[in-house]
């Protein structure tokens, strides 16, 4: 009897940790010499990666550079825009990395982002294998990076959400940070830039003006191309079929907060425009 219950016990723990595995994104401000990032930048990015954490559940392998296993991280900065590497590049397993960053982007140009590109040199063909999707499959089915980059323009009017749950503060003349970080996230998790995107899709974006549902409520899609200043987007059900279309486990619903706190080549870079 007593064994019974053990058992039972650890199916239980088992089924838990399961519900709680989550994709972390970790921010990464190394190359934010333009200073774009203070506290209250990053409290509302923040709340942009949640929402993904929270929604997706694949299982990303790690990616170990060491000996002669050699992944190099190639990105545009996210403050100059100029391409650079970092050799011997790792990053965990169920993480993505994102390098964040401010630099005057021209013209009406909210915010650029993309997924990061790579090289890689290994005796183990297993090792580089790896690299692409990170367990996800093959590169033309699935999706699996090891991050991205995203830069915001430091010239836009940008409003920074101290509480997301309401709009009602949301100043008629400025930007959005929330709904441009979470399109520009949305990049880097490969709509409009991976190659499963382009094998299925012409454009990078859905139509202009096109809608769907959050929660029931209709609203412009998060990946049309652009957004008018004083409004908030949040990731419609289309959005989310995007992310589905080329690979990502998506959950119908939100994971629990409290469940998943318990676990605990450049593609391309595309523009998110203020509407003019
Ligand atoms: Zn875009």
């Amino acid at each position: 009897m007593k064994k019974v219950l053990r058992l039972l016990t650890i199916g239980a723990i088992g089924l838990s940790a399961q519900q709680a595995q989550a994709i972390t994104i970790e921010f990464n401000y190394d190359y934010d010499s333009n200073n774009f990032f203070s506290a209250q930048e990053k409290n509302t990015l923040n709340a942009a990666g949640a929402f993904f954490e929270s929604r997706l559940t694949d299982s990303l392998t790690a990616i170990t550079s060491a000996g002669t296993n050699h992944f190099n991280a190639v990105f545009d900065r996210p403050d100059t825009g100029s391409n650079t590497t970092i050799n011997d590049f790792s990053v965990s397993s169920d993480t993505l990395i994102v390098y964040v960053g401010g630099r005057d982007i021209s013209g009406s140009t909210l915010g650029v982002g993309g997924p990061g590109g790579f090289s890689a040199s290994s005796f183990s063909q297993a090792f580089l294998d790896n690299i692409e999707t990170r367990g996800q499959g093959a590169s033309n089915q699935d999706f699996g990076p090891w991050g991205g980059t995203i830069s915001f323009n430091t010239n836009s009017a940008w409003y920074f959400d101290s509480d997301i749950s309401t709009v009602a503060d949301l100043p008629g003349n400025k930007n959005d940070f929330y709904s441009v970080a979470l399109h520009e996230l949305a990049h880097v998790l490969g709509f409009g830039t991976s190659n499963t995107w382009n094998s299925q899709y012409s454009d990078n974006h859905w139509a202009a003006g096109t809608t769907s549902f959050v929660d029931g409520v209709s609203q412009e899609a998060a990946m049309d191309p652009s957004i008018t200043t004083g409004t908030r987007k949040h990731f419609t059900e289309l959005d989310l079929q995007g992310l589905r279309d080329i690979g990502w486990e998506v959950t119908a619903v939100p994971v629990p907060a409290a469940v998943y706190l318990m676990g605990t080549a450049m593609i391309g870079l595309f523009g998110f425009r203020r509407k003019s």
